[in-house]
């Protein structure tokens, strides 16, 4: 691993973490970060950027979903595009670095440039919304940059009753021109820098990792329902206790999950009924989220631990009902743009990591429509969703060499280049338009 970066790269790494810092004072709450979509927040840290995109002679446009986006020629006019960029928006009592980061490293890497043009253009996005906190529904920038809404995502209702449409018009943008903020067919690929938000690269001691997929999720309901009666006099061998039967279910999850490479399975919400000190809990409802990069590992899973929780029941004379309420298939990055991030992790002087990613993120959404690709960045204590969130100088400054080598490589690749013509019928009929 490099231990001294060009002094130049350090100084645009220090840069990027103090911009990140920067907008943490554009929040809803007054002493902690919270910046949901299209809050007026957002619209100070459209400013901040602009301000940042202005010594490049570059004025980024806000489109009709809220998202910045700003275009860094190319060599040519008609040249295609590679997008880069990450999320603005954040959860409440947030860090600074979880979506902003993708976004300044994406301006450093255009300050990188310093007026090289390639032979595709660069378009930077700030995605508007990421985190699903404002209308309970993650991802409203990038579904509107693929296209992926209609009519009832548009009429879904914020705790105000205010709806995405309205807040949109409330912002001053036009929720009629949201058909002109989704790509074209002239988009080569899309590159998301990211904080991991988890423990493993600083647990390997690496700054990079490639992001191989993102993890798929089931999530259910279970309801053990046994009988409810009185604590005091109801013997222990003549009990229908659901929340011991519950009890027993979610130890057996945690060492049935032990037993396979990569699988997470969370039981993180559990109520006992009818929850009294001196009644035998009759009915236990509980929650279940299973993920993993393979969707046939995630499914089999749910399978065993289903049929676990069955069979528990039975010897308990209780009964086990479940109901499936989220069903999403993993999503792999593409091969390619993979293969490409790794080496350029190298050419930056450190060994090449790849990761399932566990959380969701813009990468998953793109996807759909581009040639996508994460790298992630090393997050100290794996602390993230926290105002205690951070990243290390060096490993921005790694980021930063990842970066400007991606970007070297694929203007100096004519399989990439070539991709457009290759895919873009694809891209025509497989994804819902307008
Ligand atoms: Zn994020």
């Amino acid at each position: 691993m490099p231990t001294t970066f060009n002094p130049a790269t350090t100084s645009r790494a220090a840069d990027v973490i103090a911009r990140c810092q920067s907008l943490v004072r554009f929040s809803e709450d007054a002493s902690s970060l919270r910046r949901t979509f299209l809050s007026a927040p957002m619209r100070d840290c459209h400013n901040a950027i602009a301000e940042w995109l202005r010594p490049l002679n570059i004025t980024p446009t806000i489109d009709a979903a809220g998202n910045l986006r700003a275009i860094y020629s190319a060599a040519t006019s008609d040249a295609p595009r590679l997008l880069i960029g990450s999320h603005i928006d954040t959860v409440p009592n947030a860090g600074a670095f979880d979506g902003p980061l993708g976004v300044l490293l994406g301006i450093a890497l255009l300050e990188q440039l310093d007026g090289q043009r390639l032979p595709f253009a660069i378009e930077l996005i700030a995605f508007s919304e990421e985190e699903g906190v404002r209308f309970s529904t993650p991802f409203i920038g990038s579904c509107a940059v693929v296209g992926s809404y209609d009519e009832d995502f548009l009429n879904r209702r914020d705790a105000n009753g205010i709806s995405i449409r309205k807040a949109i018009q409330d912002f001053g943008l036009d929720p009629a021109q949201l058909p002109a903020a989704q790509l074209g067919d002239d988009v080569l690929g899309y590159v998301e820098f990211h904080i991991e938000q988890g423990p493993v690269l600083e647990s390997l001691s690496l700054p990079l990792a490639a992001v191989e997929a993102i993890v798929g999720q089931t999530r259910l309901a279970l309801t053990f329902v046994g009988q409810a009666n009185h604590a005091g006099t109801t013997p222990m061998n003549a009990r229908h206790d659901a929340l011991s039967a519950a009890a027993e279910w979610i130890v057996a999850v945690e060492s049935e999950s032990n037993r396979f490479a990569g699988l997470v399975a969370t039981v993180g919400s559990i109520q006992a009924y009818p929850g009294a000190a001196n009644v035998v809990p009759g009915e236990v409802r509980l929650t279940l989220d299973v993920r993993h990069k393979s969707d046939q590992v995630r499914t089999q899973a749910v399978q065993r631990l289903a049929s676990l929780a069955q069979q528990l029941a039975a010897r308990r004379a209780i009964k086990a009902n479940f109901a499936i309420f989220l069903n999403q298939p993993a999503v792999a990055m593409d091969s390619f743009l993979i293969a490409q991030v790794e080496s350029a992790i190298r050419a930056a002087g450190c060994p090449p990591y790849r990761m399932p990613s566990g959380a969701g993120h813009d990468a998953m959404i793109l996807a759909s429509r581009v040639p996508s690709a994460m790298i992630f960045v090393r997050t100290p204590g794996g602390i993230s969703h926290d105002p205690a969130e951070s990243v290390l100088l060096e490993d921005v400054a790694c980021a930063i060499d990842c970066g400007g080598n991606l970007l070297k490589q694929l203007a100096a690749s004519p399989e990439f280049l070539l991709s457009l013509n290759a895919s873009s019928s694809w891209q025509r009929t497989d994804t819902p338009r307008g």
